[in-house]
């Protein structure tokens, strides 16, 4: 990129997180979340939406907007995104899980906050895409799997956080399961084509799952290949 451009991108940067900024705050009596953590803050500042995106559709990158990535698909909208990753309260010695690659930039933003991410994508070539670009990017402790999701990744469980990045009609029982104690697990749930619920579930230290609704939102949906 040459200097001008990366002044762009830069600014848009800027103006994209003041933006996403506002509509947490303006959400927040909605959201129970007010204001973004400055560790939040500072992994979006740090992953370059630019490279996620679609060549064609660079000029939009950091607009705070969903965009079409193929197949379908697409790259989340930075404010979901940030509210999300709020919504997990990650330590830094997290291990979290991600149900739904796609692009792989929500998957940079848990990158940059917890210790490792395993994420899980349903469709080999975005799961193959996403791990190159994250490899690129110099993301060490990711690791993609091709698969449906909704069967969690029991080998590396429990897991201290889960998102889920497409819209299920219900919580997928396993992955519940593989949600540590203290643990919580962020997931859209409803209808394809339709407004879904964003829900936030806590496993309190007791195992009790506590379960509530934070948005509505909209997402595709999460399909599931076994059962
Ligand atoms: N977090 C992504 C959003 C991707 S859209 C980003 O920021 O780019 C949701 C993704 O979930 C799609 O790539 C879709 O292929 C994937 N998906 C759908 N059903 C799935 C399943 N059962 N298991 C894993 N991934 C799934």
């Amino acid at each position: 990129m040459n200097h001008d451009a990366a002044n762009d991108s830069e600014r848009a940067l800027r103006h994209l997180l003041e933006q996403v900024v506002a509509e947490t705050r303006e959400t927040g009596d909605r959201t129970g979340c007010h204001t973004l953590s400055a560790r939040v803050l500072e992994a979006l500042a740090a992953v370059p939406r630019h490279r996620f995106v679609p060549p064609d559709l660079l000029e939009w990158a950091y607009a705070d907007r969903p965009l079409p990535i193929g197949r379908g698909q697409t790259i989340s909208q930075p404010f979901i995104v940030a509210l999300m990753t709020e919504l997990l309260d990650l330590r830094p010695d997290a291990v979290v899980l991600e149900i739904g690659t796609g692009s792989g930039y929500q998957t940079a933003v848990l990158a940059r906050l917890a210790r490792q991410v395993y994420s899980v994508e349903r469709i080999p070539a975005l799961a193959t895409a996403a791990a190159r670009r994250l490899e690129e990017l110099g993301f060490i402790n990711v690791e993609i799997r091709a698969d449906d999701g909704a069967q969690g990744w029991e080998e590396h469980a429990p897991f201290d956080g889960i998102m889920v990045t497409a819209a299920a009609d219900e919580t997928p029982p396993a992955l519940v399961r593989q949600l540590k104690p203290g643990g919580r697990l962020v997931i859209p749930v409803g209808l394809p084509q339709r407004t879904q619920d964003l829900r936030l579930l806590h496993k309190d230290e007791n195992g009790v799952v506590h379960d509530r609704s934070v948005l509505p939102v909209v997402f595709v949906p999460l399909i599931r290949d076994h059962e």
